[in-house]
C-alpha cells in the first residue's frame, strides 16, 4: 500500500484502520477523509527532530496545503507555528485560537487592508516580500505605535529540479528579492534603516516536493554565506533563518520514501557546521512543511457513475467529483494512486482514465489507471489527497464542495460540512 495508514480487510480498502466503504455510506460521496493521528504523527516528526537536531528551531505548518479551523487546532496543539499567505487564512487561524505569536504572514502582494488586518490580529511576523511592502509595513506599524517583527524574503537562486510551476527559489521569480543581483543586500539595508520594524531574519523557499536534502544544504549554504556577508558589511546578525517548505510525499509506488527525521538530522548538522565555519551565531531555524504534514493524512472517496469503452482508444470511468475537488491532475498532471475500495481482492486488469463530472475535457483525476472493472455504485478512492485538494477546490459548474471528515481511531467527525445549494446562492443579492 502507498502509505502505512492504508490497508485492506475483507476485500475492502481501509483508511486509518476504518472501512472506507462504510464511511462513504455514512457520509456520502464525494468525501474528503483526513486521518487525525497521521496529521499529528507528521507534525511530531518535524517538531521532535527539529528540537533534537537544531540548536533552536520551529516548524511552521504551511496553511495553503489545507486550511480549516480544526486543522489549525491540531497543529497548534502539536506545538508548531503556521504560515498564512492571505488574510483569509489568518482569519481562520485566529478564529481557531492559533497563538498569533507563532504565525508568519506571507504573500507577494499584500494590500494595505491585508497589512492592517494582520496587525490588528497581532500577527507575530510579516514575511516581507519586497521594498514596497516593507515601506507600507513600516508606515502602518508607526501609525499603530508598534515594532512589527519581520523576516525578509530573498531568492537564493536555486532551481530545485522539481516541477517548474512550483519552483520559486530561482532568481527569475515573482517571490522575494534576489541575492545574486545585489538587490537583497539593499533590501536588508533598507529594512535595518526603518524605525518601526524589527528585522528578525531572512526567508527563502526553494520549492515543494523535495526528495533530497541537498536542496536544503544548498539553500542553507547560500543563505549562511549571505548572512556572513550581511554581518561583515552591515554589522547585522540574523536571529532567524527560514528555509521554506517542504519534503516530498509519496503519491505513487514509484515515488521514493523520505525519512524526514533522518534528513532533518543531516540538515541540522550541516547548518551547525556552516555557522561554525563562517563564524556565525546559529540562528533559529524555521521550516515550512505543508504537503508532508497533510497529504498522506488525506483520501478522497467517490462513487463510480459509468464506465465507457471506446474501442481502439481508451476506457473512461466517470465519478461524482473531479477537478472541482482535486484540480491537481488538470493543473500539473499530478500522479495519484487509485483503488476501487469495495473490490480490493479483484484483479486490476482494466486500464482506464478516471474522469470527473465537470463540463471540461481536461477534468480528469488520473489516466492509465489499472483497476478491477468498475460498475456504477462502486467506491473509488484516490490516495494522498490531504494537501492542495480542498484548498484548491472550486465551485466550477456550481458543484458544492465535499465535506472533510476526520477519522481519529474509532471516532469520526465532520470538520467541514458538505456545501449545500443554499451555500452556492448565499452571497447573491
Ligand atoms: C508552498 C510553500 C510552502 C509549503 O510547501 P510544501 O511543499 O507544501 O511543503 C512553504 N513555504 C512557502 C513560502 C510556500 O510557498
Amino acid at each position: 500500500m502507498i502509505c502505512s495508514n492504508i490497508g485492506q480487510a475483507g476485500g475492502r480498502l481501509t483508511f486509518a484502520g476504518r472501512d472506507t466503504v462504510a464511511l462513504a455510506e455514512q457520509y456520502g460521496t464525494p468525501l474528503y477523509l483526513m486521518d487525525e493521528q497521521r496529521i499529528r504523527h507528521n507534525c511530531r516528526i518535524y517538531k521532535e527532530n527539529m528540537d533534537r537536531h537544531f540548536t533552536r528551531a520551529l516548524p511552521l505548518y504551511a496553511s495553503k496545503a489545507l486550511a480549516c479551523r480544526r486543522l489549525y487546532e491540531i497543529v497548534a496543539e502539536e506545538g508548531l507555528g503556521t504560515d498564512v499567505v492571505s488574510p483569509g487564512e489568518l482569519y481562520l487561524a485566529k478564529s481557531a485560537g492559533f497563538p498569533m505569536e507563532r504565525v508568519f504572514f506571507h504573500g507577494n502582494a499584500k494590500t494595505d487592508a491585508d497589512i492592517l488586518f494582520a496587525m490588528g490580529c497581532g500577527v507575530g511576523y510579516f514575511v516581507v516580500d519586497n521594498p514596497d511592502e516593507l515601506s507600507a509595513v513600516d508606515r502602518y506599524a508607526g501609525e499603530r505605535g508598534i515594532h512589527q517583527k519581520i523576516l525578509l524574503r530573498v531568492t537564493p537562486g536555486i532551481d530545485p529540479h522539481t516541477f517548474e510551476a512550483v519552483s520559486t527559489g530561482k532568481v527569475d521569480s515573482k517571490f522575494g528579492i534576489p541575492i545574486e543581483t545585489g538587490q537583497a543586500l539593499e533590501f536588508v539595508q533598507q529594512a535595518l534603516g526603518l524605525e518601526h520594524v524589527q528585522v528578525m531574519g531572512l526567508h527563502a523557499h526553494v520549492g515543494s516536493q523535495v526528495f533530497a536534502s541537498t536542496v536544503f544544504y544548498d539553500t542553507a549554504d547560500i543563505m549562511l554565506r549571505f548572512l556572513a556577508e550581511l554581518k561583515e558589511k552591515l554589522g547585522w546578525e540574523a536571529e532567524m533563518l527560514n528555509l521554506g517548505g517542504g519534503y516530498g510525499v509519496r503519491y505513487t509506488e514509484q515515488d521514493p520514501t523520505v525519512d524526514i527525521g533522518y534528513e532533518l538530522s543531516t540538515v541540522g548538522r550541516h547548518i551547525k557546521e556552516g555557522c561554525a565555519r563562517l563564524g556565525l551565531a546559529e540562528p533559529m531555524v524555521l521550516m515550512e512543511p505543508g504537503r508532508s504534514i497533510v497529504a498522506d493524512a488525506g483520501m478522497t472517496l467517490y462513487t463510480v457513475q459509468s464506465t465507457k469503452r471506446i474501442p481502439g482508444y481508451r476506457s473512461y470511468v466517470a465519478i461524482d467529483g473531479g477537478m472541482t475537488d482535486n484540480p491537481r491532475y488538470a493543473l500539473y498532471r499530478s500522479a495519484y494512486t487509485v483503488y476501487l475500495a469495495n473490490k480490493m481482492d479483484a484483479p486490476r486488469d482494466f486500464v482506464c482514465t478516471v474522469g470527473g463530472r465537470c463540463c471540461e475535457s481536461g477534468d480528469m483525476i488520473q489516466e492509465n489507471v489499472p483497476l478491477p472493472e468498475p460498475e456504477r455504485g462502486d467506491i473509488l478512492a484516490v490516495c494522498t489527497t490531504g494537501a492542495y485538494n480542498y484548498s484548491m477546490s472550486s465551485n466550477y459548474n456550481s458543484i458544492p464542495r465535499p465535506p472533510i471528515v476526520m477519522v481519529d481511531g474509532e471516532r469520526d467527525y465532520v470538520a467541514v460540512r458538505r456545501e449545500t445549494f443554499e451555500d452556492l446562492a448565499a452571497r447573491e443579492v
